[in-house]
């Protein structure tokens, strides 16, 4: 027989036994101690792993005697089944508290108000258009948009303006280098133009919308604002029916009855043509800052079209007639708001933002 080493001689059957016993109440005395899962998990690969101290009684067990090895071997059975046992039931607690605590930490109050997030909205200018159109749209009329780069013949010259007029000099209209006849619109009244050549009446539309002047920006006057235009076309349209539709959108705008009154104007593009001024809805008209005392705002010129610019559309004036009317948005938002410098609608300051 050769020489086997020390460690490697047969154990007896009562020593593997007080082996085990001993291990049995080391582990489940170290596992109740651990206090985490990563010690745990160190605990068990010591006792029950592959290269673990069980592991190695259950490979001791083939040397015993025949007449011992079921019984040691079920010994070491049950032990490692309860070394197994409290591991696992050590793990659920160590978890459990874990996530107890965890939850602790997380938890939410949900009576608590909640975080506001900070919404931007729209600008008091896209509103006060918005506030328009609605109006607009409950007497029958639809939006129309024509482009904000545009010739001067939709600009002036279908609009019964001759090249002639003080409105043409360049020192009131941006012409741009793509043309000689090509300039930002310094009116939204391009739109009634496009509109009537491609449709035929009767016809309601609006067109808000961004025009350029060269003016100097003073508290008064920016070189971009906006105009909403008004065209309608049908048969028989009458002077009455223009005072009347004009008036029923003032009241709208400002929410109460307020007279108002036309004093005559002209404009190249429509014949008669008005101005229409409401009496300040602040004051009713005793006379305030608003109104400058005068207890009347001017707010907007309006007309019967010209018969020249239904021909130069195509449209018969013997048989249809109409009316169109616009006004500076800007103008009447200040008016409405009562704020009394134009060029705070264009700086984004949110200090006046956040008030609309
Ligand atoms: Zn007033």
């Amino acid at each position: 027989m050769p020489w086997r080493p020390i460690g490697d001689i047969k154990m007896q059957s009562q020593e593997l036994e007080n082996k085990i016993a001993a291990l049995e109440s080391a582990a489940v005395k170290a596992i109740e101690e651990a206090d985490n899962l990563e010690s745990l998990e160190n605990l068990r690969l010591l006792y029950l792993g592959q290269k673990g101290e069980l592991t190695a009684i259950l490979r001791a067990l083939k040397d015993l005697d025949k007449t011992e090895k079921p019984r040691v071997g079920q010994l070491a059975n049950v032990v490692k089944q309860k070394i197994e046992a409290a591991h696992e039931e050590k793990r659920a607690r160590i978890y459990d508290q874990g996530l107890s605590s965890r939850l602790k930490q997380e938890a939410i109050d949900v009576t608590l108000p909640g975080s506001r997030l900070n919404c931007g909205h729209a600008h008091p200018l896209t509103q006060l258009i918005e506030e328009i159109n609605t109006i607009f749209y409950s007497m029958g009329f639809s939006v129309a948009e024509g482009p904000e780069v545009e010739t001067d013949y939709y600009n002036f010259d279908a609009l019964n303006t001759p090249a002639s007029h003080p409105a043409r000099d360049e020192q009131d209209t941006f012409y741009t280098n793509i043309g000689p006849s090509v300039l930002l619109r310094s009116q939204t009244s391009n739109v009634q133009i496009r509109v009537m050549e491609k449709q035929k009446p009767p016809l309601r539309i609006i067109s808000p919308g961004r025009v350029y002047r060269n003016e100097e920006i003073n508290a008064r006057k920016y070189p971009l604002f906006h105009q909403v235009e008004g065209l309608l076309i049908d048969r028989d349209v009458t002077f009455g029916q223009l005072k009347g539709t004009l008036e029923a959108f003032i009241q709208a705008l400002f929410k109460k009855p307020v007279k108002v009154r036309f004093r005559p104007d002209f404009f190249p593009f429509t014949e008669p043509s008005a101005e229409l001024d409401s009496q300040c809805p602040f004051c009713s008209g005793s006379g305030c800052r608003t109104c400058g005392n005068r207890g009347w705002l001017e707010l907007l010129g309006c007309g019967m079209v010209d018969p020249n610019v239904l021909k130069g559309v195509g449209i018969d004036p013997e048989e249809f007639s109409g009316f169109a009317f616009g006004m500076g948005l800007e103008r009447l938002a200040m008016l409405k708001y009562d704020i009394n410098d134009i060029r705070h609608f264009y700086t984004n300051d949110l200090r006046f933002l956040e008030q609309f």
